[in-house]
Formats: structure tokens, C-alpha cells, sequence
């Protein structure tokens, strides 16, 4: 449609970022566009409206910023997942694969209520090992995650099909 080219029109591609051989999908021409941003935010939460979320999950950077405005749109609640060392509080950790090395991912140990409904969003789903340690944080700590939406689905790694979720929703997607 119109409004989806219009926002893919928004995502700038930068080769070889963080490494050579990458193409990088910038979302800052996205987030500087008034409505460009609140057209990606809508798309984003549309399928959860009236599915009783009680609590959005992003993890940080990118994460919080489109996880926040979802909370807001589904009048949630939000729960931050971040990098090691940065949460004060009583935490859990889980620690997940990349393509060299791991990388660990925490949350608060009351940053999830036992059998909430919950959210996960973020900017963009690769691998799905982001993703994939997110589901399992807020599982461990009882919640029930309803669904995964992303502004940007990667096909190409079959990230999806990692994620052990009843839904999975992407507002667009590149090959
Ligand atoms: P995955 O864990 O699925 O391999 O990678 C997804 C995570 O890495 C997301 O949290 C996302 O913010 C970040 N990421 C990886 N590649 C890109 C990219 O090309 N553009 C953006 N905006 N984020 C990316």
C-alpha cells in the first residue's frame, strides 16, 4: 500500500555497518518524520488492540522507543530488558548465541508480574536471538507472551522461526 511504501521509504540502508558485508536499516529518518513515526507506532499495535495487553517489552536501544508508544497505544504498561550491569534492582539474565561469541540480556525480577499478558516489541528482527532471550526472561518470570511485533522483518534468517510465540507480526519486510 501507499502508507507501507511511504514508511519503507523512511528506513535508510547503509552498507557495510557495524561490519563490512552489512547492510544496516537506519530508523532515525523514520523517528524524525512526525508521521512517518506515528504511522510505524499505529502498524505496530493495531492486531494487539482490544488482546487485554497488560505489559509491552523492549529491550534497549531501539527497543524502548518503539516499545514505549505501543505501551501507550494499548494503554500497557512497559518493561525494559538491558544490557548487563545497567538495571539497579534484583535481576535475572539470559545469556544467547551470536555469530561470534554471546551476548547476555537482563530484566528486573519483578520486571514482569506472574501471568501478565505481554508484548514484545523492537525495531527489527535478524537471527532472532535478541528476540528469542526476551520470550524466554519474560516467560521465566511467569509472563505470557501473546505476540512479537517488529517495524522490520529480515526474511532471510528465518528468525521467526525461533520464536516459540503464538504470533509473530512485522510491519515490513526485506529479503
Ligand atoms: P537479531 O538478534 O535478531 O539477530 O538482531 C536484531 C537486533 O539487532 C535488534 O534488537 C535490532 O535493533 C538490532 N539490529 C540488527 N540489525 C539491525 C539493522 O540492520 N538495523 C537496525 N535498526 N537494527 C538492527
Amino acid at each position: 500500500t501507499d502508507a507501507l511504501d511511504r514508511l519503507r521509504r523512511l528506513i535508510r540502508d547503509i552498507p557495510d555497518f557495524p561490519k563490512p558485508g552489512i547492510q544496516f536499516r537506519d530508523i532515525t529518518p523514520l523517528l524524525a518524520d512526525p508521521s512517518g513515526l506515528a504511522l510505524a507506532v499505529e502498524l505496530l499495535a493495531n492486531p494487539y488492540r482490544g488482546k487485554y495487553i497488560d505489559l509491552v517489552v523492549g529491550a534497549e536501544s531501539r527497543g524502548f522507543i518503539f516499545g514505549t508508544a505501543v505501551a501507550c497505544c494499548l494503554s500497557a504498561g512497559f518493561g525494559l530488558v538491558r544490557k548487563p550491569g545497567k538495571l539497579p534492582y534484583k535481576k535475572i539474565a539470559k545469556t544467547y548465541d551470536l555469530e561470534y561469541g554471546t551476548d547476555t540480556l537482563e530484566m528486573h525480577a519483578d520486571g514482569v508480574i506472574e501471568g501478565q499478558r505481554v508484548l514484545i516489541v523492537d525495531d527489527l528482527l535478524a537471527t532472532g536471538g535478541t528476540m528469542t532471550a526476551c520470550i524466554d526472561l519474560v516467560k521465566s518470570l511467569g509472563g505470557e507472551v501473546v505476540g512479537v511485533a517488529v517495524l522490520i522483518e529480515l526474511l532471510g534468517l528465518n528468525g521467526r522461526d525461533k520464536l516459540d510465540v503464538p504470533d509473530v507480526h512485522s510491519v515490513l519486510t526485506y529479503e
